[in-house]
């Protein structure tokens, strides 16, 4: 009886849109962690951001990438591949930063539009430059699909656009 019912709670976890996405991110994650130089331990939350990923520093060179379940169960590993070599090139930068210098680069993000669109996109330039160009196009496209129209101008606004991520991807795509 026991451990009938850990099973079913065990299969409702598998089968909700966060278990079956937290299995591909951190599969597709440990494939492609070894481009990225990160010093500490990284842990991946799921919570509803319209849309958005956020990621974190903590103290004790812990990091943290929050992603948005419901929105991305419908990539394929491509496109989630695109999001996490994105994702995973702001820990890489955290993690040359001290707490405190998070903290400060985390209020002036917060606080100036410029400087946001700044880092969103060279973040982009730097997944691409990790070799991760095409991927990034695929997330790109899904992003700019998506049916919440304020989010698509938020990654028409910050992000690289399709072109620009061919354009950057020297090596071709
Ligand atoms: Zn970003």
């Amino acid at each position: 009886m026991r451990l009938s019912l850990i099973s079913f709670i065990l299969i409702l976890i598998i089968i909700s849109p966060v278990g079956a996405i937290s299995e591909r991110v951190d599969r597709i994650s440990e494939e492609i962690i070894e481009n990225y130089q990160i010093e500490g331990d990284l842990k991946y939350y799921y919570k509803d951001l319209n849309g958005g990923a956020e990621t974190r520093k903590y103290p004790f060179n812990r990091y943290g990438v929050i992603l948005d379940s419901e929105f991305l169960q419908d990539t394929n590993d491509e496109e989630l591949k695109g999001l996490l070599a994105h994702e995973l090139a702001h820990i890489e930068d955290y993690s040359s930063m001290t707490f405190p210098e998070f903290l400060l680069f985390g209020a002036i993000y917060i606080l100036f539009e410029d400087f946001q669109r700044d880092v969103e996109r060279e973040t982009d330039k730097t997944a691409i430059g990790k070799g991760f160009g095409k991927e990034l196009l695929a997330f790109r496209e899904y992003s700019l699909k998506s049916e919440d129209s304020a989010y698509v101008e938020r990654v028409k606004k910050n992000y690289l656009s399709p072109e620009e991520i061919i354009e950057y991807s020297e090596g071709g795509i």
